[in-house]
């Protein structure tokens, strides 16, 4: 099975495979959302600008989300001040709010065709003690200005079109999109501006030589004044004992078969994207034809990724059970960074040279915000613009160890929800 996002996405802008050595104002490392939005940014203020990604444009998590465009992270505002502390805090909630306006800003300037649906979220409580979360949740948004609405159990189901559901949590300011049709648009973008744009091309060295940095590949290099590794998740081949670290963990999505009209106007009838409270946690909603796609934490790439399907079926047959008989035709899963405090890290990785990474699962408006302000650093050399102070290093421990205690941990309470039934 396969990626749906790729069988439905608008194509990529032209792009060639790095040769030769050439040189840059600024390189960029990897084509997501993070990379593309800043070579959009630095090649619209007419810098000299080139994206180097190892695969193709979206490859990594950008092409394979949900494409819920939230405001703000997971963790709530309060405790993103609590760890941050007061003014670093207020800095990223405030940066981080704007996040769908820019987004969907950026959709209509650019004429992205990535279909773009602007009804809002939903956060959907699986069990009651679901529901006592968003009340607190919903509380806080509240008190900082924020339009959410907490939804009753009957609400729920007639936004939701499921029984299953507890409440709900609905966030007026968000929406849904075809993710990898927008990272191919921010690329066009950028291209348009005048990025130039190597796919194909894994950087695996990165040296600076006490003036400039050079970017190797196998067949070329770029020397630049400033690097931006944005590869997040995805990061290869680049010297792990500089890069800062995270943990990684996978998450997988099912879409079924178009599914009849009449079918199609019972579930999500306003077309919000929805998940929920569990603890491994779920996901669902429509594309534009009509497919409903489900997801959960779980790789399809490893030995449960059988018990990560037949848990998707079931699922599926819970929240919609009219849907039970329609097979998935697609599924993929991804890789998402994580790092202990749930909060996104801007390192320093040497002189000009900045590393962004960790949006914990949160990556569209954040990718988009981080990627336009690294940008913005560049060009002006004020960190202030940045949503985040520099970190000089940043590393996770026990990283594969938590890798497989999330993977594990996943497979059991799928397989444990079909002893339950
Ligand atoms: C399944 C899934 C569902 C998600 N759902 C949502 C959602 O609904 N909403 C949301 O906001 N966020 C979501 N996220 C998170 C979001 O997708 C990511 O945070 C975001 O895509 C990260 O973007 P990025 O540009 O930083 O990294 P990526 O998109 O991962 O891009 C990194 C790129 O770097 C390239 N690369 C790596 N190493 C090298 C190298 N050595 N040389 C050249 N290139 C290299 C990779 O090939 C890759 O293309 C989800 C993530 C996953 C995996």
């Amino acid at each position: 099975m396969n990626n749906l996002w790729e069988a439905t996405a608008a194509p990529p802008p032209e792009s060639e495979p790095l040769a030769g050595s050439l040189s840059a104002d600024v390189a960029v490392i990897g084509a997501g959302f993070t990379g593309c939005a800043a070579a959009l940014r630095l090649a619209q203020a007419s810098t000299d600008v080139c994206v180097i990604e190892a695969e193709d444009i979206g490859y990594g998590a950008s092409g394979r989300n949900v494409g819920l465009v939230n405001a703000g992270l997971w963790v709530e505002p309060q405790m993103i001040e609590a760890e941050l502390g007061q003014e670093n805090g207020k800095r990223l909630n405030d940066m981080l709010i704007q996040a769908p306006d820019i987004v969907f800003d950026l959709i209509e300037k650019h004429s992205i065709p990535c279909e773009p649906i602007r009804t809002g979220t939903l956060y959907c409580a699986h069990a009651r003690r679901g529901f006592r979360r968003l009340e607190r949740r919903a509380a806080q948004l509240i008190a900082g200005g924020a339009p959410v609405k907490l939804l009753s159990p009957d609400e729920a189901r007639e936004k939701t079109g499921s029984d299953a559901l507890h409440g709900a949590l609905l966030d007026p300011r968000a929406g849904t999109i075809q993710p990898l049709s927008y990272v191919r648009g921010l690329a066009k973008a950028a291209s348009k501006a005048g990025a130039k744009l190597y796919t194909r091309s894994r950087v695996n060295a990165l040296t600076h030589d006490g003036q400039q940095w050079r970017v190797a590949t196998s067949q070329g290099s770029i020397s630049a004044k400033s690097v931006i590794v944005a590869t997040n998740a995805y990061t290869a081949s680049l010297d792990s004992a500089t890069m800062p670290s995270f943990v990684t963990i996978h998450y997988c999505q099912f879409a079924t078969a178009p599914l009849g009209r009449d079918l199609a106007h019972t579930i999500l009838p306003e077309r919000q994207g929805a998940w929920d409270t569990a603890m491994v946690m779920s996901s669902f909603r429509m594309d534009n034809h009509d497919r409903l796609i489900v997801g959960g934490i779980g790789r399809l790439d490893g030995p449960s990724a059988r018990a990560h399907a037949a848990w998707a079926g079931r699922k599926l047959k819970s929240l919609f059970p009219a849907v039970q008989a329609k097979h998935f035709e697609f599924g993929w899963s991804g890789r998402i960074a994580i790092t202990a405090d749930r909060l996104p890290k801007i390192a320093r990785i040497g002189p000009g040279a900045l590393m962004v990474h960790g949006y914990n699962g949160r990556g569209i408006g954040p990718g988009t915000i981080f990627g336009a302000s690294l940008a913005d650093y560049i060009l002006s050399g004020d960190e202030s613009v940045l949503p985040l102070p520099v970190l000089n290093r940043h590393s996770e421990s026990f990283r594969l160890l938590k890798s497989c205690f999330y993977e594990v941990g996943a497979t059991a309470v799928h397989l444990i929800s079909d002893w339950g039934r």
